[in-house]
């Protein structure tokens, strides 16, 4: 693994961080590092957002402009700044909690518009700091704190959520991976328009413990038995990826972006 020098992106007086021993997110903020590093970016260059939960942490431990935003906000900010300074690599981290149940309208949106930001959707199932809620990615029939004898309701696929809402490169990876997860990352930051990753990542102290998996190592090995390669999910059957985590490249294709439509906009009226 190519080495990087961590040091020059942690904030190191907001650390030790305040995951939880075992929590995926540790490893979804290093492969992030490592994935901004490989694209050489310069630090004041990138704008990092996030929202409330255990990700919405993240932007706080480096060393990039940061926000920490309210809950479910984090892409209406993200706008904004990206309206502001179209210059800027904004970076959205959210959570499923944070990202697709109250800032769900924002995540369609932003990705309708085609608006050149990438967000990074670290998805544990649940909400985590909150409390063990059930979250729009609890799987069906798992325990939370608001669902003690199951949950029952149908949860979402995100990636295919932000497909049909128009999304222009859609991802996935898993915290067992962190090989694959940073070469998606860093194709994500290098789309332009809406680029989107979903990052599965466990989280064992609202999730695991109320469930089967009992420990975090099961949790890792959970993600690697159950990620199957998009190039191998395409020749199978529906059913047979029932409650399976299909990895890689889901979608890349080449909409217009946003600000490029308003900017010709606004261009084409001050020359009329
Ligand atoms: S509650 Fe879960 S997601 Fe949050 S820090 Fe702990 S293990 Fe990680």
């Amino acid at each position: 693994m190519r080495a990087v020098d961590y040091d020059k992106y942690l904030r190191a007086a907001h650390v030790p961080h305040i995951w939880c021993p075992g929590c995926g997110h540790g490893i979804a903020l290093k492969t992030m590092v490592r994935a901004v590093d490989t694209m050489g970016w310069e630090k004041n260059d990138v704008c990092m957002v996030s929202g409330i939960g255990c990700s919405g942490r993240a932007p706080g431990y480096v060393d990039f402009n940061s926000l920490h935003t309210t809950h479910g906000r984090a892409i209406a900010f993200a706008s904004g700044i990206k309206l502001a300074n179209n210059n800027l690599n904004v970076v959205v981290v959210t959570g499923d909690g944070d990202g697709v149940a109250i800032g769900g309208n924002h995540l369609i949106h932003a990705a309708r518009r085609n608006l050149d930001i990438t967000v990074l959707l670290w998805n544990n199932t649940i909400y985590g700091m909150t409390g063990g809620q059930v979250s729009p990615t609890t799987p069906l029939g798992c325990k939370a704190t608001t669902a003690p004898f199951g949950n029952y309701e149908h949860s979402f696929n995100i990636a295919e959520l932000v497909a049909a809402a128009g999304g222009n490169f859609i991802a996935r990876g898993t915290v067992h991976n962190p090989i694959q997860l940073e070469k998606l990352m860093v194709q994500a930051f290098s789309k332009r328009g809406f680029s989107f990753v979903e990052v599965m990542s466990p989280c064992p102290t609202a999730f695991g413990r109320r469930n089967k998996l009992k420990s975090a190592p099961a949790m890792m090995q959970d993600l690697k038995d159950r990620s199957i390669p998009i190039a191998k999910a395409l020749k199978m059957e529906p059913d047979d990826l029932d409650g399976k985590i299909v990895t890689g490249v889901l979608l890349d294709r080449d909409k217009q972006e946003y600000t490029d439509i308003y900017r010709n906009l606004v261009a084409n009226l001050r020359g009329a």
